[in-house]
C-alpha cells in the first residue's frame, strides 16, 4: 500500500496490482529487445484492447464513450501501478489517447465521438498529430497549410514536419488555415484525416540514433469531408489549445521514465569506496531533491486533472507539469548515468539496463522542446499565470495575409 492510500485507493492498488501482474507479463517490452515499428504499434495496440477487456481503459472518460467513467484516484493509482512495467505505450497509443480523444470528446459532434473514441481506446485506431510546420512550432499560430472549401470537402495544400508515428497512423489531427484574410489566432480549423487519402504523402526523417520515429507530412489537394471538421470553421485555435493542454497534463507522473524509486534501489545496490553509492552525501542530497521534484509534481499533476474533470480549465498551468516533468527527467537520467560512474559513459556488454539510460538521457533533450520548449512554457507562466509583462506582439491583431 502507498501510504497515502485511503482504504478505497488502497483496495483499488490492489486490484489494478494483480491484474496487472497476470496482465502485463504479456506486452512487456524487455530490455535489450528489439522491436521494428510495425511489432510495437502491433503490441501497443493488443495492450490496448487487453486493458479495455479488463476495464481499466480510458478510467476518467464516461462509460458512454467506451470507458471506465472512474475517478481521478483510480487513474493516478493505475497510472503508478501500469508505469512499473515497460509497455508499449508509445506516442503511437499515447496520440490517440491522449490527444485526439479528447479533442473530439470535447469539441466533437455525437456523430464522431461514436465513430471514433471506443476504436482509439480499442487500439483499432491509431493517429499522428499533424500541427507543426517549417515555419511554425513555438508559434502554432503561424501555421501556412490551407484548406478551402468546395462543396462538401476542404481541398488541403501544405506541408507539416515532425509528425512523429505518422508512417503508422490511421488517422491524423490536423490544423489548417481556412481563412487567411482575419488575425493569425482566428483563421484556423480543426479536422480529423484519414492518412490513406489520396495526396497525403508522409516521408520518415531519419534521425542521428538511426531510428524513424517522426516524418514529414506534405499534402497535394487533399479532400477532407466537412462531416471531419471539429469544432466550429474558425475554431481551430480553441481546438489546438485543448489537444496541448492534455499533452502537458499527461506527462509524468511517478514511476514514470526517470522515477526515482528505482534509482535509490540501484545506488544502494552499486558499491562505491568500500560501501555502496548511497553513502555518498551528494549522491543522496540529489536523489532527495529528485524524490521531492518527483512527490511535488506528481501531486500538482493530480490536482489539475481533477480541475478537468470537474470540467475546470487548468489553462497555463498545464505547462508547469510538463516543463517541471521533461527538466525532472533530464536531471534523473543524467544522475542515473552518474551513479553508475565509469560504467555510465561506457557500459559493459550485455548492460542493457545502461544503455537504455543512455538512450533516456538523450531522449529527455528532445522532450524539453517536444509539445512546447522550456522558453515558450515559461513565458506563458508568466503571463498568464504569474501575470508579469506580456511578450510584444506586434502581429496579434493583423489579418494573416498581410504580415
Ligand atoms: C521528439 C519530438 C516529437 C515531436 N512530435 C510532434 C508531432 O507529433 N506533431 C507535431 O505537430 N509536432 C511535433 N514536434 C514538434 C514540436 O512541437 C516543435 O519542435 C516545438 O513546438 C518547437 O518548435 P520548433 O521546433 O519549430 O522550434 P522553434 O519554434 O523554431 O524554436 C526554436 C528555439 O527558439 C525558442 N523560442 C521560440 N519562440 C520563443 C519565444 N517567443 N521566446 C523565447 N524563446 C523562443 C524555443 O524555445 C527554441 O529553443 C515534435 C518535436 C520533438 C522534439
Amino acid at each position: 500500500m502507498d501510504f497515502n492510500d485511503t482504504p478505497e485507493e488502497a483496495a483499488f492498488r490492489a486490484q489494478a496490482r494483480e491484474w496487472l501482474a497476470a496482465n502485463a507479463p504479456d506486452f512487456i517490452i524487455h530490455d535489450g529487445e528489439i522491436l521494428s515499428d510495425a511489432e510495437q504499434v502491433a503490441r501497443g495496440r493488443a495492450w490496448q484492447a487487453r486493458l479495455v477487456d479488463g476495464g481499466y481503459a480510458g478510467i476518467l472518460l464516461p462509460k458512454s464513450l467506451g470507458g471506465r467513467g472512474g475517478a481521478m484516484m483510480e487513474a493516478v493509482v493505475f497510472d503508478e501501478e501500469e508505469g512499473a512495467y515497460h509497455l508499449p505505450k508509445d506516442a503511437y497509443i499515447g496520440i490517440g489517447l491522449g490527444m485526439a480523444l479528447p479533442v473530439i470528446a470535447k469539441h466533437g459532434t455525437p456523430a464522431q465521438i461514436e465513430k471514433f473514441a471506443a476504436a482509439t481506446l480499442n487500439g483499432d485506431i491509431t493517429w499522428c498529430q499533424l500541427f507543426s510546420e517549417p515555419s511554425a512550432g513555438s508559434d502554432l499560430a503561424g501555421i501556412r497549410t490551407r484548406a478551402v472549401r468546395d462543396g462538401d470537402d476542404w481541398v488541403v495544400n501544405g506541408q507539416k514536419v515532425w509528425s512523429s508515428w505518422a508512417h503508422h497512423a490511421d488517422w491524423g489531427i490536423l490544423i489548417v488555415r481556412t481563412d487567411p484574410t482575419v488575425p493569425k489566432h482566428k483563421g484556423m480549423s480543426f479536422f480529423v484525416v484519414d492518412m490513406k487519402t489520396p495526396g497525403l504523402e508522409v516521408r520518415p526523417i531519419r534521425q542521428i540514433s538511426g531510428l524513424s520515429d517522426f516524418n514529414e507530412t506534405f499534402f497535394t489537394d487533399v479532400r477532407i469531408p466537412d462531416a471531419n471538421r471539429i469544432g466550429a470553421v474558425g475554431d481551430g485555435w480553441a481546438c489546438a489549445m485543448t489537444v496541448l493542454m492534455g499533452e502537458r497534463l499527461n506527462q509524468g507522473g511517478e514511476g514514470k521514465n526517470g522515477g526515482i524509486s528505482e534509482l535509490i534501489a540501484y545506488a544502494a545496490q552499486t558499491p562505491r569506496d568500500g560501501g555502496t553509492a548511497l553513502d555518498s552525501s551528494a549522491v543522496r542530497v540529489a536523489l532527495a531533491c529528485a524524490y521531492a521534484e518527483e512527490q511535488a509534481e506528481k501531486y500538482f499533476q493530480a490536482r489539475l486533472r481533477t480541475m478537468v474533470s470537474r470540467g475546470e480549465n487548468p489553462g497555463a498551468l498545464a505547462s508547469v507539469v510538463k516543463l517541471a516533468y521533461t527538466n525532472r527527467y533530464q536531471k534523473t537520467s543524467g544522475l542515473a548515468l552518474e551513479v553508475r560512474g565509469p560504467a555510465g559513459l561506457a557500459p559493459p556488454a550485455g548492460d542493457t539496463e545502461t544503455r537504455r539510460i543512455q538512450y533516456d538521457y538523450i531522449w529527455s533533450t528532445a522532450l524539453r522542446v517536444a509539445g512546447g520548449a522550456d522558453e515558450v512554457l515559461r513565458n506563458q507562466i508568466a503571463e498568464r499565470v504569474l501575470g508579469m509583462p506580456g511578450e510584444q506582439r506586434a502581429d496579434k491583431n493583423v489579418p494573416f495575409d498581410q504580415l
